[in-house]
């Protein structure tokens, strides 16, 4: 089977969520299975091909389009996944998607140039292969442009994230040469304007998320973003599949930028993390439980929840460490509090390093999430021994089960406020203080879940086969 996988983002090439870890690390599982499989992404400018060794193949592919002429130079990097990247001027800026000011105005241009190199590539049989995996907006018009020249080849969309869709003004049809056929509403028209992933949903052969409860939760009004009765209308072809996480990436056995390395067994070098990860950041030292919260700074993460807390948090026995970067509204926030008070640590940054110790260090994960689809860090949080406290939504709800219930290891709150948060924050301190043996075998227990990508990149590969098949209808 051969698998093309064409996404935005890729670990360690470019990243600024989770969809980079997902687009390296299911395709590595898939290969480890026997899959064929090639990615494909826009070489950004900020992509260090030096260090990596990505290399021209000669390869070009010309898109004429009414928005201009573009021309592709193919790269390509071999690390056991074929990975290709597409080089054009227009991704030879700073940033994947905009500054912090805010994004790209000729985003539909960028990316849609990119979606018609790719195709083009496929026509002209440089990608060979009976499934094209298409991830987020960036992607979505690969299975539009591939349905509409009619081209062999079965289509899956995966949802990262609905609230990102590629909304554009309708120019964007003439600008792309899609064709005034697609504007309406029962293909790429919505409210007017053009959406690309409303696009990916009507024209794949089959539409996945990354998570069971989130599949469920995109079909109703309040998580669907618009785009719930589309959802809705193909829900035969809509699945939720589970991310998982990379072992070797996440493995606190072998972490190089942690303090102490440990396992199951040698769970007592966490504590020694902690104790360093404190006198590091000059939290207050003695026995206190340590809450970390890593992230995107979006309102999407819940943070707002935190921030509402903030007295009550400043006076609990416990201490917090903030790592996230994001929106400007909460950046400045975060920084106008940093280093004011004994038990909060602040770091308005993206820091892979800092995030690794963090992970280490901590007893909890504060994830007070108001959807998150999968979410990463609470897999990545326990493989490294640490409870999470969370909102139970989306993929939080399908990886954490409450410790009052049987078999529970983590610290669950239903309704969006900041007093459900706050009272399964306490919670967790509550544990903390009177549960310490206890806490220390759910730790080991946490560490010892399997969030591995095994059981999910077989998944994929069913769906795959049951695509090529023509099972889905
Ligand atoms: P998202 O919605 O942002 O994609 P995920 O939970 O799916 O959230 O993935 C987040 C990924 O990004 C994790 O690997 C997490 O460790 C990482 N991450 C997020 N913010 C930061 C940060 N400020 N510094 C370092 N890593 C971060």
């Amino acid at each position: 089977m051969r698998v093309l996988f064409a996404s935005s983002e890729i670990y360690p090439f470019a990243k600024t969520g989770g969809l980079a870890d997902v687009s390296y690390s299911l395709p590595k599982a898939l290969s480890e299975i026997g899959v064929s499989v090639k990615t494909v992404m826009p070489l950004y400018g900020c992509v260090d091909t030096e260090k990596f060794g990505i290399r021209s193949t000669g390869r070009k592919v010309r898109v004429s389009l009414s928005a201009g002429d573009f021309e592709f130079e193919v790269y390509h990097l071999s690390d056991g996944v074929e990975h290709y990247f597409l080089k054009n001027f227009l991704f030879g800026r700073e940033y994947l998607y905009g500054t912090p000011e805010g994004d790209y105005p000729d985003n539909d241009v960028r990316f849609g140039a990119f979606c018609h190199a790719v195709v083009k590539l496929i026509e002209d049989g440089f990608f060979r292969g009976e499934i094209v995996h298409v991830n987020d907006w960036q992607t979505s018009l690969i299975p539009v442009l591939i349905k509409r020249k009619g081209l062999r080849i079965r289509t899956l969309q995966t949802i990262h994230n609905l609230a990102y869709q590629g909304v554009f003004p309708k120019e964007t049809v003439e600008r792309l040469n899609l064709g005034w056929e697609l504007f309406n509403m029962e293909a790429l028209e919505f409210w007017g304007k053009v959406n690309f992933l409303k696009g990916g949903i009507v024209f794949s052969d089959a539409v996945s998320t990354v998570s069971p409860t989130y599949a469920r939760e995109i079909t109703t009004p309040e998580f669907g973003f618009g785009l719930d009765g589309v959802l809705r209308k193909y829900s035969y072809k809509l699945f939720g599949i589970l991310n998982g996480i990379d072992y070797d990436v996440w493995n606190p056995e072998t972490d190089r930028y942690i303090y102490i390395n440990y396992t199951e067994s040698s769970i007592g070098n966490k504590e020694e993390n902690k104790r360093y990860f404190v006198k590091e950041t000059g939290l207050r030292e003695g026995d206190w439980p340590l809450f970390v919260f890593i992230g995107r700074l979006a309102k999407q993460k819940g943070i707002d929840l935190f921030m509402e807390k903030l007295n009550e948090i400043r006076e609990l026995p416990a201490n917090f460490a903030i790592l996230g970067t994001g929106d400007s509204y909460y950046n400045e926030f975060f920084n106008s509090i940093k280093g004011k008070y004994e038990n909060i640590f602040v770091e308005v940054a993206f820091d892979e390093p800092l995030s690794r110790k963090m992970y280490a260090s901590a007893d909890f994960l504060l994830m007070p999430s108001l959807y998150e689809p999968c979410g990463l860090n609470q897999m990545i949080a326990m493989r490294y021994g640490t409870l999470v406290v969370a909102r139970k939504t989306g993929g939080l709800a399908d990886t954490v089960r409450d410790i009052s219930e049987p078999g529970g290891y983590g610290f669950l709150f239903e309704e969006f406020n900041s007093d459900e948060f706050l009272s399964s924050v306490k919670r967790a301190v509550e544990f903390y203080r009177s549960n310490r043996e206890r806490l220390l075998r759910l730790k080991q227990f946490v560490m010892g879940i399997d969030f591995s990508w095994n059981s999910s990149a077989l998944k994929y590969f069913r769906l795959y086969e049951n695509l090529i098949e023509g099972r889905i209808r």
